[in-house]
């Protein structure tokens, strides 16, 4: 068979599958799954193809590409019903003419709903609520690798734990139900700290009850805290979007074009440093003096990304850090940036960002189970020399014991996710090899993450 190329949003992940088939209905995946020969393993759906990782990557068998697949089935006063190859951001806007919104309303509009039902996302995490998108996910409709049909809801908790966890490796999802709540306003604020100052605050800022998400400079030792709250509101028709249409403008357009250019064209060392200084101390003042307000649209924080990617792209890793190690580990990534920086001569093109994450157990790989997680997640449009710095940056997360997600955290190593998820990761095979006896949506990718020699996967196989 001839072989196709494909690539991730970013660009960076290439793979080769032999099929790629965009289906319109649940029969035409049954059929994908039922013809082997026609279509050949592993098969993975993908939507948005955002990931960071090869977690979709279908090479030399089967692509499956949910796009067609977008209907919102059903909307109710408290949850909403949609085809998996829908935009969050598509659903979003549609809540939001009833009135509705979802619970985590996350920077990436682009993400299909399969994805947010069964893979790692983040938000800073609303005061009482989760960070973690597929926690709201109460129905999971799938095809099984046999090509059965199925349907998970909270009847079946641990199950549909499982499989909120599953990336693809259980069934192709083909519709979800999320709960929703009714539009609220939402105020913004930001406020620059000193690192010194910031360990010190934190214990009262934690307390405020606000969610907490930050701009890192390791440079310069600085942090811009994002506060956010809702209130209720009589007037959802006159919620605000400027000022989060402006926060989109700069993170997801000019600061990534800003880092490719300065990277690109200034080749002197310190001219070029200053610049991203600048560039850092311009976000700072912007977000301060103008991402601000009492009744903002939390939908409008959802970023409609170019279907394909253009000079403003980025990318991006996360680990997560248990709360309590949250200021030692984030001094040691501040040093580790400088101290990686005057080694190797690499500094990342774009500032950090981190995350406050309540405790979860919603999901089997959450990365927030055992209590509250913060994180600190470099960023880059991939300037020289990233691949080496996110090695190195896993080594430093890994022996801090942090948690990585599988599809945002690239090049990671087999001990590394053992050493994150544990046993966990010996229950998850149990359920895999319950629905997929013969491997049939088992990418290389995962083979070999989960697949560590002598680990309890192997004892419980
Ligand atoms: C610019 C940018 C900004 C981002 N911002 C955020 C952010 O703010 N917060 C955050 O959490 N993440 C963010 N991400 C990461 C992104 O949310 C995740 O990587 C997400 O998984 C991408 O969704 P997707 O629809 O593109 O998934 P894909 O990359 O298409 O798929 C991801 C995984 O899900 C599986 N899958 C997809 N659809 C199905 C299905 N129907 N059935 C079964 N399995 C399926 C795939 O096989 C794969 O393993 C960002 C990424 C980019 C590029």
């Amino acid at each position: 068979m001839e072989e196709l190329q494909v690539h991730n949003w970013f660009g960076n992940i290439v793979s080769s599958p032999c099929v790629v088939v965009q289906p319109k209905s649940v029969q035409e995946i049954v059929a994908i799954l039922k013809d082997t020969e026609k279509h050949p393993s592993p098969v993975r759906a993908v939507g948005s193809n955002h990931s960071m990782t090869s977690c979709g990557v279908a090479e030399h068998g089967t692509l499956v590409d949910m796009r067609k697949m977008k209907r919102i089935i059903e909307i109710r006063p408290d949850s909403v019903t949609v085809e998996a190859g829908a935009l969050y951001i598509d659903v979003a806007q549609e809540l939001q003419k009833h009135n509705l919104e979802f619970y985590v309303n996350l920077e990436l509009g682009n993400l299909s709903i399969g994805s947010a039902a069964c893979c790692g996302t983040k938000d800073a995490s609303m005061p009482g609520e989760f960070g973690q998108v597929c926690s709201y996910a109460t129905a999971i409709k799938m095809v099984t690798p046999a090509g059965g049909v199925l349907e998970i809801t909270e009847e079946q908790p641990e199950l549909l734990r499982a499989v909120r966890s599953s990336y693809g490796l259980f069934g192709i999802i083909y519709e979800v139900t999320f709960k929703v709540k009714p539009l609220q306003a939402m105020s913004v604020y930001h406020k620059v700290y000193s690192l010194d100052e910031f360990d010190k605050k934190l214990p009262v800022l934690k307390a405020q009850g606000n969610s907490i998400m930050m701009y890192l400079n390791p440079f310069r030792d600085t942090v811009l805290v994002e506060f956010r709250r809702y209130h209720d509101t009589k007037h959802p028709q006159r919620l605000t979007s400027w000022q989060w249409k402006f926060r989109n403008f700069l993170w997801s357009r000019l600061a990534p074009f800003y880092g490719y250019c300065v990277s690109k064209y200034v080749p002197i060392i310190p001219i070029r440093d200053f610049l991203f200084d600048m560039f850092d101390q311009f976000m700072f003042l912007g977000a301060m003096l103008l991402v601000r307000g009492n009744n903002t649209l939390a939908t409008a924080q959802q970023i409609r990304y170019p279907a394909i990617a253009n000079k403003s792209k980025y990318t991006f890793s996360i680990w997560a850090s248990p709360e309590e190690n949250y200021i030692s580990n984030l001094r040691a990534y501040f040093k580790f940036c400088r101290e990686y920086y005057r080694t190797t001569g690499y500094r990342s093109n774009m500032i950090s960002v981190g995350y406050r994450v309540m405790q979860d157990d919603s999901s089997l790989f959450s990365y927030s189970s055992d209590g509250p997680v913060m994180t600190f997640d470099p960023v880059s449009t991939a300037n020289p020399g990233w691949e080496a710095f996110l090695i190195a940056y896993n080594e430093l997360c890994s022996r801090l014991g942090g948690i990585p997600l599988p599809n945002q955290s690239d090049l990671l190593t087999p001990a590394q996710v053992q050493k994150a998820y544990g046993g966990r990761i010996a229950t998850f095979e149990r359920y895999r090899k319950r629905f997929d006896p013969t491997g049939r949506l088992l990418n290389d990718y995962f083979r070999k993450l989960l697949a560590v020699e002598g680990s309890m996967l192997n004892a419980s196989a």
